[in-house]
């Protein structure tokens, strides 16, 4: 969870001084609230556009219900306050300054009752309230957030730029420790006002922090990167939980409401951007498939998909070219390639099943990398066009290169059928019976959809218990 600053071109007037609503303090600011929403509200478009809305209007009247008698309870009630649900399946929730806050479909998996759910919304509207991206915009110049920006949006010209590319994690402002356990502090305090347990705070946390213990490098979400580590942030908090608890007469959790809320919700990747099924990716809406090589790990990114060999350097990527340049798909290839700083070594035209390709081999350097050599195709299908490319360093590039050529040569069009067969994975309910493990759990969900170390977390165990007979679980349904 973040406070994000994502583009803020506002004429910086100086209002020096002003008192912080949150903490009563008096602080130096350069935005006034004015400036502050009218920054939130020019991002909120980009943030729509970048991530998508999940389409699920209950839902989403759900979540901004809870916000806003979350907000209610704050420092700043009358702030223009918005609860948006992103279609995407990364594990986060942030806000923009000026009472926008948002939350993914991916965390609502993860949190187990409302209370949770209280404590995410509640941390957020504590980086507003407190206006910890007005703090840092304030201490950082305008050059610097616009070089942040900048990153995210691909130039065509260079198709690389972003192998470690995480979506709009790149935008993300770094919060302070003193600035999330601040946000944790005033959660707790909102919830808690609003009638919700403010243990859904820690609870919260122990989970992310689960996820967090249980991640390899890929798809390790974006908060990570951005928070101190979860278990020291619970140790904070618990001062301020029994604090609020003191004080306060009847405190739900609602735990069966929430699950009722959540079930049926897509889990993992959505069809309309593209699924990532064992090493295959597949497209709905643009109808392709490619088969990325077996075990690699695939992560189906904002603007590009990676597939990467577990440990290994060497990895391919997939992207759709946007404005090809060229009157023919040689031209195309050879003048982005080029454009991007690769040098041509040799390449020719193709037909990979039924669809013109240019595949060629190309050198140059990657900041990751160093020196590599590329296998790549440029891929035309309906009036799109697809580049598919094996990167590895130089030295690394002959072994790879079969396995490179193998994936090139997977690229299909799905009929409409094949494309309409694709679903999402779901979110769905279950009563643990005698003798259900995790593990028996997932291996009915299918091959693949989802791990017991994930079921177990996305319930609030701990990895190594198991489910109590009776207990009332998430669990996932594959599409
Ligand atoms: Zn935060």
């Amino acid at each position: 969870m973040k406070t994000a600053c994502l583009s803020i071109a506002l004429a910086v007037t100086v209002t020096a001084c002003a008192t912080n609503p949150a903490t009563g303090k008096p602080q130096f600011s350069l935005m006034s609230e004015e400036q502050e929403i009218a920054a939130g509200q020019q991002n909120d478009v980009e943030v729509r556009r970048e991530m998508g809305v999940y389409d699920d209007r209950a839902l989403e009247e759900y979540i901004t219900t809870t916000g806003m008698r979350l907000a209610q309870m704050s420092e700043r009630p009358n702030l223009p306050w918005h609860f948006t649900m992103v279609d995407v399946p990364a594990i986060n929730a942030f806000a923009l300054p000026g009472g926008y806050i948002y939350i993914t479909r991916g965390i609502l998996v993860f949190l187990d009752d409302e209370s949770q759910l209280a404590g995410v919304l509640g941390h957020e509207i504590g980086h507003v309230t407190a206006r910890h991206a007005v703090q840092q915009y304030s201490k950082s110049t305008g050059a610097e957030l616009g070089l942040i920006l900048g990153s995210i949006f691909v130039p065509q010209a260079r198709p690389f730029g972003q192998l470690a590319e995480s979506g709009l994690g790149l935008l993300f402002l770094k919060n302070s420790r003193d600035d999330e356990a601040q946000a944790d502090q005033l959660g707790v305090k909102y919830a808690a006002r609003a009638g919700w347990d403010p243990a859904g705070v820690p609870r919260m946390l122990t989970t992310l922090g689960r996820i967090e213990e249980a991640s390899d490098e890929k798809g390790v979400p974006n908060w990570l990167a951005t928070h101190p580590a979860p278990e020291d942030r619970v140790q904070r908090v618990q001062a301020a939980v029994q604090q609020a608890e003191a004080g306060a007469t009847r405190l739900v959790t609602d735990r069966d409401p929430y699950l009722k809320r959540i079930d049926g919700i897509v889990y993992g990747d959505n069809p309309e951007q593209g699924v990532v099924r064992g090493s295959s990716f597949l497209h709905r809406h643009l109808r392709f498939a490619i088969d990325f090589p077996t075990g690699w790990d695939v992560n189906n990114g904002q603007t590009q998909v990676v597939a990467k060999e577990p440990g290994g350097k060497p990895l391919m990527i997939l992207q759709e070219l946007q404005r090809p340049q060229g009157r023919t798909i040689e031209d195309v290839a050879l003048l982005s390639m080029q454009r991007a700083g690769f040098r041509v070594v040799n390449g020719g035209q193709a037909t990979i099943n039924g669809l013109a390709a240019f595949v060629g081999t190309y050198q140059g350097t990657l900041q990751d990398l160093g020196r590599v050599e590329i296998r790549g195709a440029h891929i035309m299908q309906d009036r799109n066009v697809f580049l598919v490319a094996g990167i590895a360093p130089i030295g690394a590039y002959d072994a790879v290169e079969p396995a490179f050529s193998q994936s090139i040569r997977s690229f299909r069009p799905l009929t409409r059928g094949e494309a309409e067969a694709i679903r999402p994975n779901h979110v769905g309910l279950y009563t643990a019976r005698d003798g259900d493990t995790w593990q028996s759990i997932a291996e009915r969900s299918g091959k693949g959809v989802v791990k017991a170390t994930t079921l177990a977390i996305m319930n609030s165990h701990a990895v190594n218990d198991q489910p109590r007979p009776g207990e009332r679980l998430k669990i996932v349904v594959a599409g």
